[in-house]
């Protein structure tokens, strides 16, 4: 008689419902208690799941760090990372815009919002963003470890680059430094398997928070939102992902999707790119047989600007807006809307809700009520956590195809159902 093991991610998805279905009892079983809401929701719950959260948020910087500066270290050639850089930047946008036109287009086509409002005495305070140049300025840091203790990616990213550039130019004082990082790197990928352990507990936690805390919106026009949102991100997470996967690597696609599993739960229940940024660079470089030069550098990039599901929520949730005010909405208002949403996705940060803060930008470039926000408010964390898993794909399926065209990339590894797994 042999007892099985199951894996990490049956774990996680018996962590999911339970929680859901404890936090559900209990909102049935003592709806408005007090002691439910002080020593359950935000007692043990809320303590357990923030600090599994916590747990992969402090693995974030200095694995970002020490593994970009083994990455770019052992790419001794800058022409080599400005092409690594100008590839993936330009893979981003790409799928930004196609995520943003399905986006757009289903939405006009089902159109989710019935004209129930007027904008006649609307008055909103439009904050200014900050400039052009200053947003350029700000991508280089004045003091590094402040960008550190900031967990400002970009910065980060920056001189993570210029110190392992530098290590590769140092001859063997470099090699011993890079050696040390090297070292340092496997560490902290252990340090990941550690917390992933963790996360079928973690994840009981916030699911059954949630499903003691979420008021849903329940009219009609807001469940359609919700319907067509849901649609998109599914959409594009399982069609159109595989299909630029199999078009641009020749690779099966269900492999992709199967070793992503994990990442994907662990995206969907922090709601946070960047917490998940642990889990989803383990996957690419030990399940899906990246080379570390690569995932190192695309990754946490595509962790910070490239968000295709909150792309989509934007530009469905422009539609809706504009259908429920009865504004009219041109092909040039349309484009437009695809420009600031990608721009917009860029400058949200990986963590949760912002995208519907960010939401605020593309209304006022198009001149929608900004209040609009409010109506779908209710459905944003569902939504939030969805669009999450279909963030982080995206940045795996562009590192996929950045390193299958640089050679950096392992197809035994990609091929063996059991590299890397995480077994408990
Ligand atoms: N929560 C999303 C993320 O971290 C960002 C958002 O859309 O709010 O990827």
């Amino acid at each position: 008689f042999m007892k099985r093991k199951l894996g990490l991610t049956s774990k996680i998805l018996i962590g999911m419902t339970l929680g859901i279905f404890v936090g559900l009892i209990l909102r049935i079983a003592f709806p408005d208690s007090q002691f439910v809401q002080e020593y359950i929701t935000e007692g043990v719950l809320n303590v357990i799941g923030t600090i599994f959260i916590n747990c992969l948020k402090m693995l974030v910087v200095p694995m970002v760090f020490i593994s970009l500066v083994c990455g770019t270290s052992s790419l001794s050639e800058p022409s080599k990372l400005g092409r690594l850089g100008g590839k993936t930047l330009a893979f981003y946008l790409f799928t930004t815009a196609i995520a943003l036109v399905l986006a757009i287009f289903v939405a006009v086509i089902i159109h989710p919002g019935s004209n129930t409002l007027s904008t006649a005495n609307l008055v909103y305070d439009a904050k200014d963003a900050p400039s052009l140049a200053q947003v350029i300025i700000n991508i280089v840091p004045t003091n590094p470890i402040k960008a550190m203790t900031d967990g400002n990616m970009l910065q980060i990213i920056i001189f993570a680059v210029i110190f392992g550039f530098a290590v590769s130019h140092v001859g063997d004082k470099g090699r011993r430094v890079a050696a040390v990082f090297e070292d340092l790197n496997d560490v902290i990928m252990r340090v990941v398997t550690l917390v992933m352990y963790l996360a079928p507990y973690g994840v009981f936690a916030l699911m059954g928070k949630l499903a003691l805390t979420l008021g849903l919106g329940t009219f009609a026009d807001v469940l359609k939102y919700f319907g067509v949102v849901l649609g998109v991100l599914l959409l594009h997470g399982f069609v159109v992902y595989p299909t630029l996967l199999k078009l641009f690597t020749g690779l099966n696609p269900l492999i992709f999707m199967r070793k992503m599993r994990d990442a994907q739960l662990f995206a969907f229940s922090t709601a946070s790119s960047n917490a998940t940024l642990p889990v989803n660079m383990e996957t690419a470089e030990h399940r899906l047989g990246v080379d570390n030069r690569v995932a190192s550098f695309t990754l946490p990039l595509g962790a910070t600007v490239n968000m295709d599901g909150t792309a989509i929520m934007q530009g469905v949730a422009t539609v809706f807006i504009a259908q429920v005010y009865g504004i009219h909405l041109s092909i040039q208002d349309y484009f437009s809307v695809v420009v600031t949403a990608t721009l917009a996705s860029i400058g949200t940060a990986g963590v949760p809700g912002v995208g519907l803060v960010m939401l605020a930008m593309v209304l006022k470039q198009v001149g929608l009520p900004v209040e609009g926000i409010a109506l779908i408010l209710g459905v944003d964390r569902l939504l939030d956590m969805v669009r999450t898993a279909v963030n982080i794909t995206g940045d795996s399926v562009a590192t996929m195809i950045v390193a299958k065209s640089e050679n950096a990339f392992d197809s035994e590894t990609y091929h063996d159902t059991n590299a890397g797994k995480v077994r408990s």
